[in-house]
């Protein structure tokens, strides 16, 4: 393979592409951490979460995965034994949900097929039948990367208040958060779980907890083990400005910038730009007579559409000749799904011809790997995309 030249398609669905304003950011010199300037840095940063988590409450930002923003959720709020309900939407809530047994928590794990969303109704029939209120927490992953699926989380909310539970509400909106509507104080959640590398348009490297006063009060009694995760210090120092141990300068920097352009754009426009690309995506997917994994349409994600390839088709093969040809790399199928499906990530920092580019790789892709499709998605998403 000669190399490439032009930029390689990153187009997985997180890490997503690092627009040029962060990375140049980003590149500024570290500051002391303890410092003046560094105080300043943080409120902002701070205070520009807070619009994007749509919460007056306090977000803490860790020098971590969002795997560990999901360690810090469980571990701040919740005690050895404690029950907790999730639900099976695919492989991210399945991940969350072997670390929660790990951590000696009880899950009560609803299955799920990984083509649909968290079900309103199971939650509100499962905390229902718990009278004696033995569940602790409800913890649900809003846009499950692994399937293009997004749960619907008011009704969720809904149906905790329609049963009248108590159970905390912790969502996990990795590959949601800054492209698709979320609102954790509207919609009641106690811990929103974030990250910095999908609609957030940075590199991997920050994890974000937000925390309602409920969540804070419940830490109070959590007895799980916890150091590194302990919100405490967090909600100690982040008021003057600091951290208790060092922060993630740099990427600080980036994140300031970032914030500064979402709201440049108008989050409910950073919205409507991903629901046209997703549109696009699943026309183009339609002309070429390729099924998408999510079966339900009120629940299509608009951060990515994961496709299943025909029968006897592996889609990693597809993958691979399109990475070997065209320098994209899209996303893998994973877990149950793997093998028969791949993933196009439409999030973050992209825009029409970005997308057509995207599209014309994979349609190229199918022709070349000898995968029968029935007619032009790339024209298809072009009639979209032009038409408005
Ligand atoms: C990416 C992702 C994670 C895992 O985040 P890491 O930064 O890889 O630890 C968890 N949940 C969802 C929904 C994700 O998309």
């Amino acid at each position: 393979m000669t190399p490439p030249a032009g930029r390689h398609f990153l187009q997985i669905p997180g890490p997503t592409n690092v627009p040029d304003r962060v990375l140049s950011a980003i590149a500024a010199p570290t500051i002391d951490h303890r410092g003046p300037d560094f105080s300043e840095l943080t409120l902002e940063v701070l205070a520009g979460l807070k619009k994007v988590f749509k919460t007056d409450s306090n977000v803490i930002v860790f020098p971590g995965s969002g795997t560990g923003a999901w360690e810090a959720a469980l571990v701040n709020t919740l005690s050895a034994g404690d029950r907790i309900l999730m639900f099976e939407t695919g492989q991210f809530s399945t991940l969350w949900c072997a670390m929660a047994r790990k951590l000696g928590i009880e899950v009560d794990f609803i299955p799920g097929d990984w083509r649909h969303g968290v079900d309103p109704a199971q939650i509100e029939a499962r905390l229902a039948e718990d009278s004696s209120h033995q569940i602790k927490a409800v913890a649900v992953v809003h846009n499950e990367t692994s399937t293009g699926v997004t749960s619907r989380i008011a009704e969720v909310r809904g149906a905790i208040d329609a049963a009248d539970h108590p159970a905390l509400l912790m969502v996990d909106t990795i590959s949601s958060l800054g492209s698709i509507d979320y609102r954790h104080d509207e919609w009641g959640i106690d811990v929103t779980v974030g990250g910095s590398q999908k609609g957030l348009m940075l590199p991997p490297g920050l994890g974000f907890n937000a925390v309602s006063e409920r969540a804070v009060a419940a830490a109070k009694n959590a007895s799980l083990p916890k150091s590194y995760w302990d919100w405490q210090g967090m909600l100690d120092t982040n008021p003057g400005g600091f951290f208790p141990y060092t922060p993630a300068t740099n990427l600080l920097y980036g994140l300031r910038e970032a914030l500064t352009m979402l709201e440049e754009e108008g989050l409910d426009a950073v919205f409507a730009r991903h629901d046209r690309f997703a549109e696009a995506t699943r026309r183009a997917a339609a002309a070429w007579g390729l099924d998408l994994l999510a079966k339900d349409e009120r629940e299509y994600s608009s951060s990515l559409t994961a496709i299943v390839t025909p029968d006897g088709v592996d889609a990693d093969d597809l993958r691979k000749v399109i990475l070997d040809r065209f320098d994209m790399s899209l996303g893998t199928g994973l877990g149950k799904v793997k093998g028969w499906t791949f993933r196009i990530g439409h999030l973050g920092d992209l825009n029409d011809l970005t997308l057509m580019g995207t599209l014309s790789g994979v349609e190229m892709g199918l022709d070349i790997a000898g995968i029968p499709r029935a007619s032009s998605g790339v024209s298809a998403a072009m009639e979209y995309l032009s038409a408005g």
